[in-house]
């Protein structure tokens, strides 16, 4: 269940409707509670207002419930869909009506109108910031009209204190203060959770120094992507590296390894994986797709490393094995591995497809 909510709460438009859904619960069994109140203390209208308001919650509830949620571009994650912004919307207009009805009537003993300062912190959480600003400014509008004008005053069918009247605007702007805060504290949370969030899900997947996939990345793209029946894998591996770092240390290891991982990662409809140490893997999802591994292992052969502050150049060379198929990855792979292993054998430099 936790898991669950913190999987959510990471995903803003999830997250809100999930939060108009619980709202609409709360307020609708609220005011079906209310009504009952209202009937059994025999407030006819007041009983009818909210009746006529927990219909609206219900209504609001289902509609939110069956309305399509929308998709982000990347298809990944939910974003808030047409159907519950324009439930949101009605649900505006219904507050409003609702919250300017209970301060008319002011029933029973001007308690109702203190619902009003309700209305900020739900509209944070419903809408956000900017619309609930907007939201609770034109509530104050109709607070400030209604208690402090002479014409708003004459339309009131209560008779609210002078001392209420006076203060119950400053109550209200004090708690829309405080939503607002709170509001701006939870945005800047989550922005700093959501940038976290992306950038640990990237290094989880990824390989810090070629910035290629890492392995779990790499099974992470298997599972994402549908892909063809027949599929192919290149696992390449640099000849005599050991003797690479030995002979020009480690430094000059990395670099050499950031650009052989560099030539790799321009092969079009693959996915590039440095699968560990010197070793990459190339996977071809539609093996139609699959390039010459033989232009790969030209391009490495002709590549120079500048040796940095120093005259010096060097090159390298890589091995690859080759296997296609349909089956399971991994089964590709270890095809691909042992195609290899023929290719070190066979002399290096070279390239061997798995029969
Ligand atoms: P072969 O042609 O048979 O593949 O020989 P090799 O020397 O390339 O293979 P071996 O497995 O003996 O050595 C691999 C070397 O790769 C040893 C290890 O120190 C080095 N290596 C692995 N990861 C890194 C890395 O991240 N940076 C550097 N600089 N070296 C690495
Ligand atoms: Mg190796
Ligand atoms: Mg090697």
């Amino acid at each position: 269940m936790r898991e669950k909510l913190a999987q959510i709460i990471t995903d803003e438009g999830r997250r809100r409707r999930l939060q108009y859904l619980t709202v609409f619960m709360l307020l609708g069994i609220i005011s079906a509670l209310m009504t009952v109140l209202n009937i059994i203390t025999r407030k006819g209208y007041l009983a009818w207002a909210t009746g006529v308001f927990t219909v609206l919650c219900a209504v609001n509830f289902i509609v939110m419930r069956l309305s399509k949620p929308g998709k982000h571009p990347d298809g990944t994650c939910y974003a808030e869909g047409k159907g519950a912004f324009i439930v949101s919307m009605v649900f505006v207009v219904e507050i409003i009506l609702l919250f300017t009805f209970f301060i008319v009537s002011g029933n029973p003993e001007g308690f109702s109108a203190i619902w009003v300062v309700m209305l900020p912190a739900c509209g944070m959480l419903l809408f956000g910031r900017k619309q609930a600003t907007v939201l609770s400014i034109l509530m104050f509008i109709i607070l400030i009209f209604l208690f402090w004008t002479p014409i708003g005053r004459s339309c009131l069918r209560y008779e609210y204190s002078a001392t209420f009247m006076m203060r119950f605007p400053l109550l209200y702007a004090a708690f829309f203060f405080l939503s607002l805060l709170l509001e701006i504290i939870r945005e800047a949370t989550q922005k700093q959770l959501d940038q976290l969030r992306n950038r640990y899900e990237y290094l989880s997947a990824h390989d810090c120094l070629t910035n290629l996939l890492n392995r779990q990345g790499l099974m992470e793209e298997h599972q994402r992507i549908a892909a063809a029946e027949e599929q192919a894998v290149f696992i390449l591996d640099i000849d005599h590296f050991k003797a690479v770092n030995d002979s020009y240390g480690h430094d000059i290891g990395d670099l050499t390894l950031a650009r052989v991982a560099q030539l790799a990662s321009r092969i079009k409809d693959a996915r590039i994986c440095r699968w560990g140490g010197e070793e990459f893997v190339v996977w071809f999802p539609d093996a139609r797709s699959m390039t010459d591994p033989d232009a790969l292992r030209q391009a490495v052969e002709n590549m120079v490393v500048q040796i940095p502050n120093s005259s010096k150049q060097l090159k390298v060379t890589i091995s690859i094995g080759v296997a296609k198929g349909s089956g399971k990855l991994s089964d590709l792979i270890a095809r691909a591995d042992k195609a290899l292993y023929r290719a070190k054998e066979n002399g290096r430099n070279r390239v061997e497809v798995d029969a």
